[in-house]
């Protein structure tokens, strides 16, 4: 191996994700994380190993390289991972390819044109909806059959290391029939997987099920805040708004499906038959183990195998209509649960809507997320010596302005 990779490292020989990084030498560009550094590709590219034009690697985004298609960033990701095992290869003895992390800034990874967010793990809209709705109809009649979902906001999403800001908006206290306007007190985290479209549709075109990972380049880790209590106030009849519209936090390497092959895993079984349009074959789930922490307490344990709706069928139900899409979009899974109570995806489920307050290592409880809080969300897939993970969206919390 021509750089030392530490053992157990998310960023490990099988993972080689791509993100955008920049220095003070170093203008924004792509590069891949290989242990604790970063390889840069720019300065691979400049060794005359690639036959494609240098200038989409020097770019604050990734979606021009995205837009070479998979037969090449596939390939990129191939021979780099087969230079970096062999000694006498093109990148030995060139220390200067090589960046710390720890000296490094990471950017947002993609210019996020139109971002999407599902609802699609049954444990979560169930919980969800008996808090908000009826504990005996805890599901809507639509959910089994379309992997419901909305459209966000793309202005929003920051990468991790940046703070967010606590919103403001209007509430409505218990038993009141006037709203009130100020800082929300029940901010909360949603712990989500998005994905990254690699593919451009025309308007009037669908992807198929079969065709669907074609069109997705790979996944981030992905924290869709939000606010409990503007959105109680505001969701009927047309959705999640502000409430959800002011931050959404995701980690800067993209790991590649590629990357992700020895993860899958089948999904739960769909019962009822759902429509042809999103029948699927083979494995579409992927074992991803997940994880939250307040500051240093952990307090979830989930994985990415419990989506009831996998990508394929989100992505053949987006664009079932001709809705078209294009390179960069996101589409994140909507709020991870499991079936156990230390699986659940948000601080509304974990403290169960402030009834079930959740101890931290500092004798403190949270019910909801406090100011000068931060929450970082952990990913990473593991099988046998085969680890390849996502590192982490870490975001600390300010005080409303
Ligand atoms: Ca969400």
């Amino acid at each position: 191996m021509i750089i030392n990779i530490p053992e157990n490292s998310d960023f490990s020989i099988h993972n080689i994700p791509f993100g955008i990084f920049s220095t003070q030498d170093r203008s924004k560009r792509v590069g891949i994380a290989i242990g604790e550094h970063i390889l840069d590709l720019v300065a691979v590219h400049e060794l005359g190993v690639f036959d494609f034009d240098a200038a989409v690697l020097h770019r604050n985004d990734l979606n021009d390289f995205i837009g070479l298609g998979k037969t090449v960033t596939s390939n990129v990701r191939t021979k780099i991972q087969g230079w970096l095992q062999d000694d006498d290869s093109v990148l030995a003895g060139k220390p200067e390819l090589f960046i710390k992390q720890s000296e490094a800034q990471m950017h947002m990874p993609v210019c996020v044109g139109d971002y999407t967010d599902f609802y699609s793990s049954i444990e979560h809209a169930t919980n969800v909806g008996k808090m908000f709705r009826d504990p005996e109809n805890a599901l809507l009649p639509n959910w089994k059959h379309i992997p419901v979902g909305y459209h966000g906001r793309a202005s929003s999403i920051v990468v991790s290391g940046e703070p967010i800001t606590r919103p403001k908006g209007q509430t409505i206290p218990k038993d009141a029939t006037q709203p009130i306007f100020g800082p929300s007190q029940r901010l909360d985290f949603e712990l989500e997987m998005g994905f990254v479209v690699g593919k451009n549709t025309k308007m009037g075109e669908s992807v198929s099920t079969k065709e669907a990972e074609n069109y997705i380049f790979g996944l981030v880790l992905f924290n869709d805040w939000s606010a409990r209590d503007i959105q109680k106030w505001e969701y009927v009849p047309l959705g999640p708004f502000l409430a959800k519209n002011f931050a959404s936090s995701i980690s800067p390497w993209i790991v590649t499906l590629d990357a992700l092959e020895p993860f899958r895993v089948a999904g739960p079984a769909q019962e009822p038959k759902v429509l042809p349009y999103l029948e699927y074959e083979g494995e579409k789930n992927y074992d991803i183990h997940l994880e939250v922490a307040i500051n240093d307490s952990t307090v979830c344990h989930s994985n990415f195998r419990y989506m009831y709706w996998n990508m394929a069928q989100q992505l053949a139900h987006h664009t079932v209509n001709g809705c078209n899409v294009h390179i960069g979009d996101m589409m994140a899974s909507g709020t991870i649960s499991g079936k156990d109570e230390n699986s659940y995806g948000s601080m509304l489920e974990l403290a169960w809507m402030g009834t079930k307050p959740v101890q931290l290592k500092d004798g403190t409880e949270r019910k909801f997320i406090n100011d000068g809080d931060t929450v970082t969300m952990r990913g990473y897939g593991q099988k046998g010596d085969i680890r390849v993970g996502f590192g982490e969206v870490s975001t600390k919390v300010l005080p409303a302005t």
